[in-house]
């Protein structure tokens, strides 16, 4: 055996692939495992668009974050020669006491982020695609942009493999236990490896894993429509960014990559739960297209009510949505990087970072109070045995 940390990554979706990419720059022996080959759609990477915002109406505090993963990004662009983030800018869309736009207007204040607020009649003028009622303001983060997920996280893992690492296609985990030597990683076909560390990633597969049962990480149901512009000149990313609409009918919607189409998901009601990320439904309730029909009726009459299609994935969500980054017990050399509750994409290759950081140094000066697992665990499974051993 070499004298270099080895590290387990289960899960080579989103966050793992670019663990998996920033352990194999670090030189560090890394072993990615997957249920499929990277870049596949099954998992919460799916669905083709995924936004990238710096102003953050989940909490200010995750700006420094952001600023770091949209450098990640570059970095794996220039690395892989592959573009991935398609600058565009983003609205949010609300009343100036919704809570969240005074989140997004407390960043672009706070971090002197590039950004706009416009109020509905100069928001009229340049975004005509919006319907805007009369005491609705517009703040736009020009920093923003669309992300291309599923070929994010194969240019992340081929770049990884490139670096040194192992990549396991096809390899489903089935066990992961403490040992005295370090971690054992038990996959199907009864073989399994052995590692100092591993880092935890399955997404919307978490509540599959033991270790992570304790901070009750769900798997949900996310729906995107699909729907055509009547002017797909009007909806490309030069002139309509992405939009995120607060209050009466909220709703997220990206412009087209496809010259003709515009992605629309629902915001504001309960995101039913999932049993089995692979067995997603092809159908949604009808009252999801009714609301779908009002959207665009009310917010967006530029494009056709009727969707040409529909996309039903999955990830997985804690209590507060907020993820879980760290040692969740019942181990500290097992590291979770998990439930970041359907807005973790722009953030995965930062993740990815503070993971790497977590299974080299036991620390991170990156990771934040909000992501930290001791939010959800209780005081029973804080003091699990084992904790103490450190590094094997
Ligand atoms: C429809 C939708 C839209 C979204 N929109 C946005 C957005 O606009 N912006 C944004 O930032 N975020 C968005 N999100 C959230 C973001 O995509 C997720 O938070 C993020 O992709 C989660 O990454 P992950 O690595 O946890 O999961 P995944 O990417 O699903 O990766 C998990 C991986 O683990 C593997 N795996 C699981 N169990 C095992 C096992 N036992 N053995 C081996 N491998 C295993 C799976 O095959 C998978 O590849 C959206 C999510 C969805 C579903």
């Amino acid at each position: 055996m070499s004298g270099r940390l080895r590290v387990g990554v289960v899960g080579v979706g989103s966050v793992g692939s670019m663990a998996l990419w920033r352990l194999a720059r670090m030189g560090v022996q890394a072993s990615g495992f997957d249920l499929y080959a990277p870049g596949h759609d099954r998992g919460a990477a799916g669905g083709e668009s995924r936004i990238f915002r710096l102003a953050y109406r989940e909490g200010r505090d995750y700006v420094p974050l952001l600023k770091a993963a949209r450098d990640l990004w570059h970095e794996l662009e220039a690395d892989t020669r592959t573009r991935l983030l398609t600058p565009c800018g983003a609205l949010t869309i609300g009343e100036r006491s919704d809570p969240e736009v005074q989140e997004v207007l407390a960043c672009l204040e706070e971090y002197e982020l590039a950004g706009e607020v416009l109020d509905a009649p100069s928001a009229r003028a340049r975004y005509p695609q919006h319907t805007l009622a009369e005491d609705e303001l517009v703040v736009l983060d020009r920093d923003a942009g669309v992300l291309r997920p599923e070929v994010g996280v194969h240019a992340a893992a081929l770049l990884a493999e490139q670096l040194g690492a192992e990549l396991h296609r096809y390899t489903p985990v089935e066990e992961i236990e403490p040992t005295s030597q370090g971690v054992r990683v038990a996959v199907r076909g009864g073989r399994a490896f052995q590692f100092d560390r591993v880092l935890l990633a399955p997404g919307p597969w978490a509540s599959r894993l033991g270790l992570l049962r304790d901070v009750g990480i769900q798997a949900r149901e996310i729906v995107m429509f699909w729907v055509r512009a009547r002017e797909p000149r009007e909806y490309l990313a030069d002139r309509f960014p992405v939009a995120i609409r607060m209050g009466h009918l909220p709703f997220s919607c990206l412009p087209s990559l496809d010259g003709l189409t515009v992605k629309i998901s629902l915001h504001g009601y309960e995101r039913p739960q999932v049993d089995d990320p692979e067995s997603l439904r092809r159908s949604v309730d009808h009252h999801l297209v009714n609301l779908l029909e009002e959207v665009i009726r009310e917010k967006l009459p530029g494009l056709y009510g009727e969707p040409l299609r529909i996309g039903t994935y999955a990830d997985g969500f804690t209590e507060d949505g907020h993820g879980v980054v760290g040692d969740v017990g019942p181990d500290p050399r097992i590291i979770a990087l998990s439930g970041f509750s359907g807005h973790g994409f722009k953030l995965a290759p930062v993740l990815g970072e503070i993971g790497a950081q977590l299974a080299t140094e036991g620390k991170s000066s990156l990771l934040i109070e909000r992501l930290q697992p001791g939010r959800l665990l209780t005081r029973k499974t804080r003091t699990p045995t084992g904790r103490e051993t450190g590094a094997a």
